[in-house]
Parts: C-alpha cells; structure tokens; sequence
C-alpha cells in the first residue's frame, strides 16, 4: 500500500512547525516531549496504517468527550441526557466558565461544563464514583479494542489544579444540573481525561464511530446507531471549540481535539483518523494536528460536503 509512505511524507512536511505551546496549566503536561509526532488512519474494515510515533501513550483529555457523552446516551437515553447537557455550539473556550442563562444547561458536551454533566450522566443512575469511573474506562476500552488505563502522575497534577473545573462544577450543582457532590464529580472527569491512549487507539476509537459504533478490529458493538449520529454531529459542530467553524470549512471532518495534542477524525462509512503532536494553538488544538488533516481532507477529499 501507498498510504504507510503517504503518511510519512505528509509528516514530513509540517515536522519543522514548532510553533505552538504545551499545555502547561496542568503542570505534568508540560513535561511531554514536545517533538512527538504521528498519524494513523484506520478503515472501516480494519485496516491500520501509521507513521512516526504510533505507539506513544499520552493522555486522551478532551478526546473522551465524545465518547463518554456516548456512553451517557447509551446508560440513560437521549431524553435525561438533553435535559442536562444541550447540543449547541458556543462558540466560546473549553473551559469557558457559561451556561444557558434559562435552564443552566451546559451549551454542549465538548466544553468541559457538559462534559463534567456528560460524566455524571454515564452508568445506571446512584453509580459511586469509583465504579463511575470504572464503567468509563470499560466504554472507552471497548472503542480502542484494548483495556486501557490511567496515568495517575496527570491525573493527581490536573486535580490539584481544577479550581476552574471544581467553579464550573458547583455551579452546575447550584442549578440542580448535577445531583452529587461537585468534588467527587470532577474528580471522575479528571481521572476519564488522564485514560493512556496512543494515535492507533484514537483512530480506532475513531474507526469505531465511523463503523456504525461497531469496533472494526474486535467486532464488538459498543454503541448503537443513533447514539453514533448524536456524537458525530455534535463533535461536527462543537468539536474544535471556539475554531469549530474555520474547521468545518476548511477540514470538514467532524473531530474531537485534547489538550495532550491528540486530534481525532470520523468519515461516517470510510475511516478513523488520529494524529498526535503536543504543541497548542490559541484554542487548544494540536497545530501539526490541525494542519495534517486540512493536508488529508484536500489530498483525499474528506470534507464531508464534497461530492465524493
Ligand atoms: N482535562 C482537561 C480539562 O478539563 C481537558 C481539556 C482539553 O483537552 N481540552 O481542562
């Protein structure tokens, strides 16, 4: 096959950016090798291809919105997790301390407000935390097709600096939004956010959307088909935070970006797409990431409003 060197050529080309910062609000971040970089694609019918560094653990971070907002439609129904968490874009940062002024509802699920809601959400309802957080990293392991597990250095440096989160969590208390205790809540959010994933498992988990919610590689259904249209077009229109709309123009995929410089992509039908460089733009982003794949939807075609 062709794409293993397309790929490296590809990399090769936005390898001299260095532009961009690590994320260094949660301290253990900053300590990553800033040079890191690679690409996988990983098709519907279980093909991987990838170049340069693969097989590198970093932490999923906002990544695991999607899918555990999936999780959430899937434990409760689309009707309790609409109550909590709407579905519009808010055009505002991640971490953007707002809620719907009326019904104080979290814009979406991929800022982190909704996400924290989403959290709450996944599993039967009176879960403990600990087995909360257990039946998150089960569904996210069920998407990679591998038992993953934690990076507790992360987990305990992002914790001790969550004042932002914890703000947004008792607000969300506040207005009746989330039920339990506000510290125990994003401390479950937190530990999801540190889960170890490589570029291949994103782009599985990725592959997973793309395949209907069944893992291209395991076989197993993890989420039903409406479950993954909800998620697709969520992370279509709020995905990219505040950048979403340059990147639905110019990329056209919908994806899902982490501040460890993970960025993910699902082709309904065609393909999971994962890249991994850790260096931030203004809004979050990987900026190699962000590049890579305007490169891979001009190259192939992937905007989902072209004419295949
Ligand atoms: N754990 C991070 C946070 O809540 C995730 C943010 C992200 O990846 N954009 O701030």
């Amino acid at each position: 096959s062709v794409i293993p060197d397309y790929l490296a050529e590809a990399l090769g080309d936005v390898e001299s950016d260095t532009s961009g910062q690590l994320a260094d609000y949660i301290p253990e971040l900053a300590e990553a090798d800033p040079d890191r970089l690679g690409a996988v694609f990983a098709t519907v019918d279980g093909e991987v291809y990838g170049a340069g560094d693969i097989d590198t653990e970093f932490t999923i971070q906002s990544i695991s919105k999607p899918f555990t907002y999936a999780l959430a439609l899937a434990d409760r129904g689309f009707a309790p997790v609409l109550a909590k968490v709407g579905v519009e874009p808010s055009g505002e940062a991640f971490n953007q301390i707002s809620l719907e002024s009326d019904t104080g509802r979290p814009f979406n699920p991929m800022i982190n407000a909704g996400a924290i809601t989403a959290h709450s959400l996944a599993g039967p309802e009176g879960m403990n935390p600990a087995e909360r957080v257990e039946r998150v990293v089960r569904g996210l392991s069920a998407f990679a097709g591998r038992r993953l597990r934690m990076d507790e250095a992360v987990c305990v440096s992002e914790m001790e600096h969550a004042h932002r989160n914890l703000a947004i969590a008792y607000m969300l208390r506040g207005y009746g939004i989330l039920t339990e205790d506000p510290r125990a809540v994003v401390e479950g959010y937190i530990r999801q956010c540190s889960v170890l994933v490589t570029a291949r498992d994103l782009a599985m988990m990725a592959a997973t959307l793309a395949n209907r919610g069944v893992n291209p590689l395991t076989g197993e259904r993890v989420i039903r088909e409406p479950v993954v249209r909800q998620v697709l077009s969520v992370m279509s229109t709020c995905g990219m935070y505040d950048a979403a709309g340059d990147w639905a123009t110019q990329v056209g995929i919908p994806a899902k970006s982490g501040v460890a410089g993970g960025l993910i992509g699902a082709l309904p039908g065609q393909i999971g797409i994962a890249t991994f460089s850790p260096r931030l733009d203004a809004h979050g982003n990987s900026v190699r990431g962000v590049s890579l794949f305007g490169r891979f939807s001009s190259d192939m075609g992937l905007h989902v409003m072209e004419v295949p």
